[in-house]
């Protein structure tokens, strides 16, 4: 039996010949082959650097490593999905695959994104609208009696959480709209669903032949020039639509950039920047909602906010003074404005354009991605909050010991290491030491409105006395003996390094002394005395712009 995706598709897509692409023959060779098969330029670009290797090549049409990482990141199959140059191109490739010129139809529910309409249009699709409800949201009801009974209609778009308003579609209302329009192939645009509580339907896609699933690094990955995003759908669905694409969609520097954003150890950064967009989402609602010039605020599931404000024309201007670029809506509704979320600074510029305006001192944050051949290492920490604290280094114990420091320090810190624990933990406990202090003094930035301090601390029988003098210049001193090799896995003459290698990073003096009879007190009470003393050193003191000392800069 033919399958939908045959049933459905352009007599033009049936009838193309598989691409003779050299290219595909990669698994057949080891990457180090003579390769002579592409007519590439045997040389690479003149200015060398990292980015340039490899470029001289093709790329995979399909980059295999991207691919399984996208597939593992939705949680699908690998040959239920495409790469593709982001979400845009997944759009025109299902118009281009299933819709004949003049003959079959699109739906879309406006007001939502235009790349539904505009790749209909140039395709030469008919569009059918089935507008949202007064709310925007999706009208299943409605919309089933306005385009369902178009035996042509062979794609329906639907945008969820939905662009520009936010409006969430139910995964249930979406399924119950596929079962109804067994022939048409319901797309459910979930470009934004990472910033939402919705699920996502990508694996129930890879089970239904008329579901397919769009993705995108663009919005919750911080890769929209790179151009990645993913179909997700039926193997067939997908095989038929990867038809449409050309010989060699991604270029090699998206691949790249996009494999490495994508490495388990940066997950948690990612995870931690989505969650602080969130929340600005709703600071921001909060506080625009006071504002008298906005008559409406949707806060909804994606990384902005749809306002209505009063005097468009008089807020455009505004702005346009200022320097400072929102997405006018006037179609979507009257005094309609798309406001994304953006960092600290834009966001207090924005408030500061509706009149709603608190001096904040500047934020303490800090992000470093550590890569080498030993260690992959992340580390994001803010010193003015104390969640979260989530830290993945491999050791247990080690472990321990970090979220001591943190906790006892009063800052968030989420740090991932995937680190060479099969040789020992040597580099993973070195190079997080080096990671954390980087962020450390990055966060710290010109360390105004900070002190200089120490602390001592018993634990049972062990005591640790910890003095730190962020003063910008490294010095590390260490006294205690441990008697035994290991703490679990985490050995224990690190803990001198571990210490050595903050002083370093961190551009500060650390004096460590310990004793007592048991190691894991001893090593304990170090890690919580630093965390205790360095909580002290960073404490913002007055207005926070003084320089803690008489030179006048650290
Ligand atoms: C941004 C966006 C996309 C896709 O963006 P790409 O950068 O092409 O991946 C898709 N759908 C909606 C609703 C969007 O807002």
């Amino acid at each position: 039996m033919r399958s939908l995706a045959e049933r459905l598709a352009r007599p033009e897509i049936l009838s193309l010949p598989p691409f003779d692409i050299s290219a595909q023959a990669n698994g057949l060779f080891a990457p180090d082959a003579v390769k002579l098969d592409a007519n590439e330029n045997p040389y690479p670009p003149l200015d060398g650097g990292a980015l340039a290797e490899g470029i001289n090549r093709y790329p995979e049409p399909q980059p295999a490593q991207l691919k399984a990482a996208m597939a593992a990141l939705y949680g699908v199959a690998p040959d239920s999905l495409i790469v593709t140059r982001g979400g845009d191109d997944g759009i025109d490739l299902l118009v281009r695959t299933f819709c004949r010129p003049g003959v079959d139809a699109v739906s879309i529910c406006p007001p939502t994104f235009a790349a539904y309409g505009h790749f209909a249009r140039l395709q030469g699709a008919r569009l059918i609208e089935a507008p949202l409800d007064r709310n925007f949201d999706f009208d299943a009801d409605g919309f089933l009696a306005m385009a369902g009974s178009d035996p042509d209609l062979k794609l329906a778009f639907l945008c969820s959480p939905n662009n520009p308003t936010g409006n969430p579609v139910e995964p249930a209302t979406i399924l119950r709209v596929a079962e109804a329009l067994p022939d048409t192939i319901l797309v459910v645009d979930e470009a934004y669903i990472e910033f939402s509580e919705l699920e996502s339907l990508a694996a129930e896609a890879m089970r239904r032949a008329n579901l397919v699933v769009l993705r995108t690094l663009s919005k919750a990955y911080g890769l929209a020039g790179a151009r990645v995003g993913a179909l997700i759908g039926h193997p067939d669905t997908i095989a038929m639509t990867a038809r449409a694409l050309p010989p060699y969609p991604l270029p090699t520097l998206s691949i790249a950039a996009a494999v490495a954003a994508l490495s388990p150890a940066r997950r948690p950064l990612h995870a931690e920047r989505i969650a602080r967009i969130k929340a600005e989402r709703e600071r921001l609602a909060d506080l625009l909602e006071t504002s008298g010039s906005v008559r409406s605020v949707r806060r909804g599931g994606g990384n902005f906010l749809f306002l209505e404000v009063d005097e468009p024309e008089a807020l455009a201007a505004r702005l346009r003074q200022l320097g400072i670029r929102l997405r006018f809506r006037p179609n979507a509704a009257p005094g309609g404005v798309r406001v994304s979320v953006g960092n600290d600074e834009e966001n207090a510029a924005l408030l500061a354009a509706f009149g709603i305006g608190r001096p904040q001192p500047g934020s303490r944050r800090a992000e470093i991605v550590r890569e080498t051949k030993e260690t992959r290492i992340a580390v994001s920490l803010d010193l003015d909050s104390a969640s979260p604290r989530r830290i993945e280094t491999g050791l247990p114990f080690y472990d321990h010991m970090l979220d001591q420091v943190a906790a006892h320090g009063g800052f968030s810190l989420v740090l991932r290491c995937d680190g060479d624990l099969e040789i020992d933990a040597h580099h993973s406990v070195e190079d997080c030491a080096i990671a954390f202090g980087q962020a450390l003094a990055r966060a710290l930035a010109d360390r105004r409105g900070i002190g200089r301090f120490g602390f001592a601390l018993p634990m049972d029988e062990a005591e640790a006395q910890v003095l730190i003098d962020l003063s910008g210049r490294p010095y590390s001193l260490f006294e205690g003996e441990f008697g035994a090799s290991h703490i679990g896995a985490y050995p224990t003459e690190m803990t001198a390094h571990v210490f050595r290698s903050l002083a370093d990073t961190l551009g500060a003096a650390i004096h460590v002394q310990v004793r007592g009879a048991n190691d894991h007190h001893k090593t304990e009470a170090c890690f919580k005395a630093f965390g205790r003393a360095l909580r002290q050193a960073i404490a913002r003191e007055g207005d926070g712009s003084a320089v803690p000392s008489t030179k006048g800069v650290l």
